[in-house]
């Protein structure tokens, strides 16, 4: 293989139940190719009509409703079935389930009658066309996902589907081992444990895995498969249904039942996808509207808070944790090292939180849970094809790591080169009086300035009670693995509000880029580090100002006419700096903006020694709620956002 140049690209297939992906790894890592309308998941959705194939994918499912018996759905789960087995699937579609060659299950729908692995092959060619595409080549050879579960027949009906696609299955490889692919996993020194919790729309499966590191032979990381379990009736899809049925009760219109008098059901549907866009909502909000009318003078218009929400999917939360507690057991209860989202579902804060508690350990959240699957595919496939993606995923950060403050400067956290595992921590505060929020702008490169480094993730540390600004004490907190899994944890200590976020900041980024941003940065080095001094000292010249201002208007009867006249000369003269740093930073000159900010420490001395001892007289305890923002060493100030 290593002499075939040019290399036909081995692709990543996500073959799912409801839909399938497809996805590529080169040198910047995997990534998931888009279909001709930008769209990432085809639905396993086919019809036809007159005995001919009439449409896939989404159009297939869009008009599922339209079509009941002529649209095939989750033909994965007649995947090398025998007939008997197939009939006690209890569907609840509309196709037909009959008796194929050699007892098989087949499908039949629209007057056609085909095997599930020729339904695979439709989706399969499909996902091919996308990634010939968008790769302006032709690709034959693809890694294949399988669920763990899946026995001789349902792997060889999987590689009959390729092969009816045109394609050579160089390797099928469990799910979850992709999953843990994705990851980078098998990368670190000792073997591993690990548990894929996979929790979608219509199922749920757990995985224990043993992840033996590559042992420099070549053959990779051996995964081996230690227990699963799983329940094909359960997920995201019932708390829908429970969350439609409180609504319902509400309205007055009783217990769940097809034949609810007055409902239509394109009624019901609204409902159930009114209770879906609601449980998404609370996955990031604290509380959604909810406002649907359900014809005949039924309507419901209120707001869900996620507590209420979480009481109605607790009960299936806990069916997967039992269900995980069964799999641990039967791989003999071993220590466990990671955990690793998939799904749809995982991202329930509930769901996350209570994997944590479970297993003790934070799961992995830095990929998308509905792309994790094809995107280790994709790796498998670029290994197999001979693509080192490792030699990126060293032992070492390529690139440091940190975060944007307030003015676009960069607090370098991690620097290049520490070796990983590794971890820092800094605090910070807040720039606005009374910001309830801290945006956190996550950021690698060596430049100075945020906007010239590479943006990896945001996110925000908010309900902060409002307090003075340069009181709040943010902590934030990097923590590298030696997977290369980077976790950024915020904390406000005073009201111990917390936030975090993951990622995997090798993703994307090829040799060339690593080298390319090095240069950059020592050409840019000298006029970074000014602006960067610039930025600083206008962040803490405006906390200066702010104070000093404020006291002076308290205090200002009560001092020496020339020292009032003297430190308001040396604000307008420090105020004047601060807005040129805005307006036109190149024009500033920091070693005379540093000079004024000392100069106006120095004429306003008198102002702090009479506002404190105002205060002092005023009340005892007042000093201490304006000392932190002087105190600060670093006087970083992550950007506000109030
Ligand atoms: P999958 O089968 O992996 O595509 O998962 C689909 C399930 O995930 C559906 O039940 C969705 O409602 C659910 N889902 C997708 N996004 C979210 C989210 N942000 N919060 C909660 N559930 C979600």
């Amino acid at each position: 293989m290593e002499s075939d140049e040019p290399r036909e690209p081995i692709i990543g297939i996500d073959l799912g139940t409801t839909h399938s992906l497809v996805a590529v790894c080169d040198a910047a890592g995997p990534r998931v190719i888009e279909g001709p309308l930008g769209e990432r998941l085809l639905p396993s959705v086919v019809r036809y009509s007159d005995g001919r194939l009439s449409a896939v994918g989404s159009e297939a499912r869009r008009r599922a409703a339209e079509f009941p018996s002529e649209t095939i759905l989750s033909a994965k789960r007649y995947m090398g079935r025998s007939y008997a087995e197939a009939h006690a699937l209890e569907s609840g579609f509309e196709f037909g389930v009959v008796e194929g060659p050699r007892g098989l299950a087949a499908l039949r729908g629209g007057g056609a009658t085909v095997l599930p692995q020729e339904v695979g092959a439709v989706i399969l060619a499909e996902l091919r066309g996308w990634a010939e595409r968008a790769l302006g080549k032709s690709v034959r050879q693809a890694v294949i996902t399988v669920p763990a579960y899946f026995d001789d027949g349902q792997r060889q009906a999987t590689r009959d589907a390729a092969r009816l696609a045109g394609m050579e299955v160089v390797r099928l490889v469990p799910e979850p081992t992709a999953a843990a692919l994705a990851y980078g996993l098998g990368r670190s020194v000792k073997p591993e444990t690990i548990v894929v919790y996979d929790f979608g729309g219509g199922t749920f499966d757990v995985s224990v895995l043993e992840v033996t590191p590559d042992d420099g032979s070549g053959m990779g990381a051996m995964f081996r498969v230690l227990a699963t379990s799983g329940d094909t009736q359960l997920g995201g899809d019932d708390i829908d249904r429970m969350v439609s049925e409180r609504l319902l009760r509400e309205a007055g219109l009783g217990a769940a039942s097809s034949a609810r008098p007055g409902l239509s059901p394109a009624a019901r549907q609204a409902l159930r996808d009114f209770a879906e866009s609601t449980k998404i909502a609370l996955s990031v909000q604290e509380s959604a509207a909810v406002d649907v009318n359900l014809g005949n003078g039924v309507r419901i218009a209120r707001s869900v808070d996620r507590s209420e929400l979480e009481e109605v999917a607790r009960p299936f939360v806990d069916r997967t944790i039992a269900l995980c507690q069964r799999a641990l057991q039967d791989a003999g209860n071993p220590h466990l090292d990671r955990v690793v989202l998939v799904g749809g579902s995982t991202r329930m804060p509930i769901v996350r939180r209570e994997v944590a508690r479970m297993f003790g350990v934070e799961p992995y959240t830095a990929l998308d849970p509905d792309l994790v699957v094809a995107l280790g595919a994709a790796v498998q496939g670029a290994l197999l094809g001979g693509i080192r993606r490792d030699a990126l995923l060293l032992d070492v950060i390529p690139l440091s790591l940190g975060i944007e403050t307030v003015g676009g400067a960069v607090a370098k956290l991690l620097m290049r080169n520490s070796s990983i595992p590794a971890q820092a921590r800094e605090m910070f505060s807040t720039s606005v009086d009374n910001q309830t929020a801290v945006r956190l702008h996550v950021v690698q490169g060596e430049r100075e300035m945020a906007a010239d480094c590479r943006s990896l993730a945001r996110f925000e540390l908010r309900n902060l009670p409002p307090m003075p600004a340069g009181i709040p004490q943010v902590e934030v907190e990097f923590t590298v693995d030696a997977n290369g899994v980077l976790q950024v944890r915020a904390g406000e200590r005073r009201s111990g509000q917390r936030a975090s976020v993951q990622v995997v900041p090798s993703y994307g980024l090829t040799t060339e880029d690593v080298d390319r941003m090095e240069r950059e940065s020592l050409t840019h080095a000298r006029e970074d580090m000014r602006r960067h001094r610039i930025v600083d000292l206008a962040v803490n010249a405006a906390l200066d100002v702010k104070w000093i201002g404020d006291a002076l208007d308290r205090v200002r009867e009560r001092l020496d006419p020339a020292v009032v006249d003297a430190v308001d000369q040396e604000l307008h003269r420090v105020r004047g700096f601060i807005s040129l740093v805005k307006t036109a930073p190149e024009s500033v000159d920091a070693n005379a903006f540093h000079q004024a900010k000392e100069f106006l420490d120095r004429v306003s001395v008198p102002v702090h020694e009479a506002a404190i001892a105002e205060s002092l007289r005023a009340d005892q305890r007042a000093p201490h709620a304006v000392e932190p923002v002087r105190s600060k060493s670093g006087g970083h100030t992550p950007r506000s956002d109030s």
